[in-house]
């Protein structure tokens, strides 16, 4: 109780793989008595770009920042649902970003929202990064699917350990801001295997969140990715 949950989501098939991902983390959480939001990006026709509508103030600092638009909208119930302020260590809430993976990395769609949510002076200060970011005390969770399967993933593997993927999303954005990471969920090529394979790693999501509060976040330092 007292939890909360930011579902961000970017998958346009509510009968994908990632829509069943999606329905069982909200099914779950719901059940804890989490409180569960969801951006289902696609359906809100999130727009991803961080144009000049963006932009107030003096054009020269050329900053985004939130306006009365869906950024607004979409900020607003992010930034003080997920990320309140003051930071309260007694109110845990968890980023919980769900997507396939496009071209090593995430949906533009979601790459947007990154952009145009984690605005500066909100997210992040140049001043106070990592440990010492503006978003501490909250967690991050990115839960994907691939289309290779995790033999392709591994160090030695033709696309390389999976980790180098993660570095920019955990590192550059989430630890950036100061928000911990907790080890992410792969499922790997669910297109590519048999249905039971496919049962079975869904079953295996019910059962991480059965005990995701009491997961200690991963190191998320350089040696972690690179090592
Ligand atoms: P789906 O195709 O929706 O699902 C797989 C199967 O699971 C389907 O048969 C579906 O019916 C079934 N299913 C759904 N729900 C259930 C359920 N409840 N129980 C049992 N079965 C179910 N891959 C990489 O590895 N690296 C890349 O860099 C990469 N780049 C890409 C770039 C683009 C632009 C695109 C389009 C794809 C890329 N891919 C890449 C592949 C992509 O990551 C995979 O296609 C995607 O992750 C598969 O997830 P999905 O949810 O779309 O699967
Ligand atoms: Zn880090």
């Amino acid at each position: 109780p007292g939890k909360k949950v930011l579902i961000v989501y970017a998958h346009q098939e509510p009968k994908s793989f990632n829509g069943s991902l999606l329905k069982i983390a909200v099914e779950e959480l719901t059940k804890q008595g989490c409180s569960v939001t969801v951006s289902d990006l696609y359906a809100m026709q999130f727009e991803p770009r961080a144009t000049r509508n963006d932009i107030v103030g003096e054009t020269s600092q050329k900053r985004p920042f939130s306006k009365p638009s869906d950024l607004h909208q979409e900020a607003e119930k992010s930034l003080p649902e997920i990320f309140p302020r003051p930071n309260n260590p007694n109110s845990q809430s968890v980023f919980l970003g769900e997507f396939p993976l496009f071209w090593f990395s995430m949906p533009a769609i979601l790459k947007g929202w990154m952009d145009r949510v984690l605005v500066q002076g909100f997210a992040y200060d140049l001043s106070k990064a990592y440990d010492g970011g503006l978003l501490q005390d909250k967690l991050s969770l990115f839960s994907f699917t691939t289309g290779g399967s995790q033999e392709l993933y591994s160090k030695e593997g033709i696309s390389g350990d999976i980790r180098y993927v993660l570095w920019p999303m955990q590192h550059g954005i989430m630890h950036f801001c100061g928000v911990k990471v907790l080890e992410p969920h792969i499922c790997y090529a669910p297109e590519n295997v048999s249905e039971e394979k496919r049962k079975e790693m869904l079953t295996a999501w019910t059962q991480r969140l059965k005990t995701l509060w009491k997961e200690v976040p991963i190191d998320c330092s350089p040696q972690w990715y690179f090592k």
